[in-house]
């Protein structure tokens, strides 16, 4: 707590760390209640705080500008009260005595601490993986430097059929590139979708033009200084004038892990986003919290997440008492489709997919499902461009609710009407 100049009123110090969306967000949660707590905003990277899915979507494609991606711009900050510290990483944190130290030598002291670092992205670590045109996005000049080599023609090798990777896929075919996905599982994106959903971003992908090497790995890079071409691990040479590689990310629990605090799989919260140690919040890509309504730790890697966990983490931060109890949600837009998802299949679920609808009119639903009773109990729902439903979805898999097979399946039968 500082005190103001007249000795009299008590000011909370609350510090986050982080540059996006939580971070953005968890100013304004603050804000709600405390209008005059002192907040300084430490982020790494060079930039205000930012949101990352016009990157691979409207920006990438430079239907935006990138400007669209700030949460808010710099006079808000101002407005909030807000100092910034911009292209400052924090380097530690000492959590008994309330301190973070930063790279630029410099250290603030907090009352009240909101860890949001995010996530990284994976490194591909083969031979050549340093070459010139070998590309990531988790960044704004990733983004940049992406669009720069999405020309007519360019042949652009994408390493992971994953979000990243599928949504880059669709953003170089329509600059009229020629793509190729190298992916070492059966089909994309298996492990939150699925065979037969996998299956069916497949196809979309096909039927746009994109090439898939399914079953493969990556061997190597070849180039002298520029990547020319990527190995196989099946000894096949694919010719590329960019690489971009999505396979997956990793929290940023490092400040966390060397203050002690609680982590597995991300930094360990309650269901108010308190972390273990006294003061110091999570929220975000790297919060795994207490979720009521699934009953275990929850850590997601998406934007409503961010943005609702932010809010949620600052409110919680200035002291209104929040229970942050989301049933997971995220969205993606490749090519004409829109899909929106919601629900949370553990890792390893025998969880089996119910489709309603026809997959390949590109207008249909996906239910994860496990059997109980006479009927079987939603996990998890999807929709591809059947909008308005995902609320109906998001009661289902909050509800626990049990529900028959056959009429789940049904487009007929209003997703209302199924309890
Ligand atoms: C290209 C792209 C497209 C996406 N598209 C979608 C989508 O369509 N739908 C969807 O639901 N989700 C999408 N996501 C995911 C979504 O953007 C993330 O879940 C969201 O960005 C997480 O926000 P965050 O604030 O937790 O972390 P981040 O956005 O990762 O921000 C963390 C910030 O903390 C900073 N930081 C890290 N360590 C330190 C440190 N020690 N000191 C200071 N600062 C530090 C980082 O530099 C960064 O600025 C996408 C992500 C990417 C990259």
């Amino acid at each position: 707590m500082s005190t103001d100049t007249d000795g009299q009123q008590e000011r909370t110090a609350y510090v986050i760390v982080g540059g996006g969306l939580a971070a953005a967000k968890a100013v304004e949660g603050i804000r709600e209640t405390d209008s005059d707590g002192e907040i300084v905003l430490v982020t790494e990277e060079d930039r205000l705080p930012y949101e990352r899915p016009p990157l691979s979507k409207a920006v990438l494609k430079g239907e935006d500008e990138m400007e669209t991606a700030y949460t808010h711009d710099r006079d808000w900050y101002s407005e909030q009260k807000v100092e910034l510290r911009l292209g400052t990483p924090a380097t530690s944190l000492d959590a008994e005595k309330h301190a973070l130290t930063l790279a630029d030598g410099g250290s603030l002291s907090y009352d009240k601490l909101l860890i949001a670092t995010g996530s990284s992205a994976r490194a591909l670590d083969v031979p050549g993986a340093n070459l010139d045109g070998v590309l990531y996005l988790r960044e704004m000049q990733e983004s940049e430097a992406l669009k720069a080599r999405f020309t007519d023609g360019a042949r652009i090798v994408v390493v992971g059929a994953g979000w990243i990777g599928l949504e880059v896929a669709a953003a170089a075919r329509e600059a009229g590139c020629s793509v190729t996905v190298i992916e070492p599982q059966a089909a994309p994106l298996l492990g939150v979708m699925g065979e037969q959903v996998g299956g069916w971003f497949a196809d979309l992908h096909r039927g746009h033009g994109v090439e898939f090497r399914f079953g493969e790995g990556v061997e190597r890079l070849e180039g002298e200084t520029s990547v020319t071409g990527v190995v196989t691990k099946s000894g096949d040479t694919v010719p590329a004038d960019a690489v971009v590689v999505g396979v997956g990310i990793t929290p940023n629990t490092g400040l966390a892990e060397g203050a002690g605090i609680g982590t597995a799989n991300g930094i360990t919260t309650d269901e108010a986003l308190r972390t273990s140690a006294e003061g110091v919040w999570a929220a975000g890509d790297v919060a795994s919290w207490r979720s009521t309504a699934l009953d275990t730790h929850v850590r997601v890697e998406h934007w409503a997440n961010a943005n609702d966990g932010g809010l949620a983490a600052g409110r919680s931060m200035a002291g209104q008492d929040v229970t942050y109890d989301p049933i997971p949600f995220f969205f993606s837009d490749q090519y004409d489709i829109g899909l929106e998802y919601a629900g949370y299949v553990p890792r390893g679920s025998d969880a089996e997919v119910v489709l309603r609808g026809e997959p390949s009119s590109n207008e249909f639903m996906a239910f994860w499902v496990v059997p109980e009773g006479d009927g079987v109990r939603v996990l998890a729902g999807m929709h591809v461009n059947v909008w308005d439903t995902i609320d109906d979805v998001q009661r289902l898999v909050r509800d626990r609710a049990v529900v028959d097979r056959d009429r789940l399946a049904d487009p007929k039968v209003p997703l209302g009407d199924l309890t």
